[in-house]
């Protein structure tokens, strides 16, 4: 397992008390863009969201953001991201403003502006979640804001908190992150997770990168460049047989239907993919399947039973990240 940093453990679990501040950068900071996060700033929040699991194990939470109200606010669907948040700032003892059952039963509906809403909200809030159909939505938010923004996905831009889950889980499941081959599969063009994780990977050593598309879901040029600005092992191709053999890690990703302009495309590429039994027996025995989820279609539900789909395991990695993001924003990691 790769070296995570020391830190004085947050927690005593013996009289169940906060143990001190330890301080990080993160603190009253917006969490917009993955570009944020150096390998001290992942490390960091890896052996605090390792530290969050064992403290939900122990004893399902604790009351460190006792007196914190945290408000989600999505203009987009969402199930795991939204659950997951409140599940960890219930689990360390704050409180919801929950925004997340569609804005149409907001203020949003009749009109309101997208600053204004965020300006009545940290009213009552210490920090916001923003999920938002436009790419920078989250930015400007968090030009208007006093209080962090925490970017849950803005249009086919990033979903840094989705990503941060996604590096804790290939670390968690295979020890280390320098040296894999990790092949991403799908709607490669607008999937804001495929983007963020992409990017985070760059910062890692001896990566190789495997991007398997139709056409028309073709990884960005820009993000492309800055891959092979940056030296990182790249291929294309519209077949997954070409990588399955040899991936650590092969992140799915769904063909996203409300993101296309012309529903006539949509139908053309919308069941590319199928990962099934048949094709993970072509699979390394200790590879891992990875889908931020929602999946529909792309991976046969047979493949659930396969100890290397790791697609639960990621989504409950979920709340231990966003208990230490949540934590470190408010200054109390
Ligand atoms: N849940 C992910 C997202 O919000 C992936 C998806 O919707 O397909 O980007």
């Amino acid at each position: 397992m790769e070296q995570l940093q020391t830190l004085p453990r947050l927690f005593d679990y013996d009289q169940m008390t906060l143990k001190k501040d330890n301080g990080n950068s993160l603190t009253g900071h917006d969490i917009l863009s993955v570009d944020q996060f150096d390998r001290d700033a992942l490390s960091y929040i890896f052996t605090r969201s390792q530290e969050m699991r064992e403290l939900v194990e122990r004893a399902g939470g604790c009351d460190l953001l006792k007196g914190y109200v945290l408000a989600c606010l999505f203009y987009e669907p969402s199930t795991r991201t939204s659950a997951s948040f409140i599940a960890a700032m219930e689990r360390l003892g704050g409180g919801i403003i929950p925004i997340t059952q569609g804005v149409q039963f907001s203020s949003v509906s009749k009109g309101e502006s997208l600053p204004d809403t965020i300006r009545t909200l940290e009213q009552y809030a210490d920090l916001i979640v923003l999920r938002h159909p436009e790419i920078g939505a989250a930015k400007l938010a968090a030009d208007y804001a006093a209080v962090p923004i925490i970017n849950a996905g803005d249009g086919a831009g990033e979903h840094p908190t989705q990503a941060l889950l996604d590096l804790f889980t290939i670390r968690q499941e295979l020890g280390h992150i320098d040296g894999l081959k990790v092949a991403m599969l799908g709607d490669l063009r607008y999937g804001r997770t495929v983007h963020s994780l992409t990017r985070l990977l760059m910062q890692y050593e001896d990566i190789s990168l495997r991007f398997v598309s139709p056409d028309i879901l073709r990884l960005p040029m820009a993000l492309m460049n800055q891959l092979i600005d940056r030296g990182v092992k790249v291929r294309e191709t519209h077949d997954v047989a070409d990588v399955i053999e040899h991936a650590d890690v092969l992140y799915v990703t769904r063909i996203q239907k409300e993101r296309f302009a012309d529903p006539k495309q949509y139908e053309e590429v919308k069941d590319c993919y199928e990962i099934t039994t048949e094709l993970m027996t072509r699979a390394k025995p200790n590879m891992i399947v990875m889908h931020p989820l929602p999946r529909v279609g792309e991976i046969h539900y047979r493949v659930d039973d396969d100890p290397r789909a790791a697609y639960f395991r990621q989504v409950r990695n979920g709340m231990y990240v966003r208990m230490a993001l949540l934590a470190a924003v408010l200054g109390k990691a």
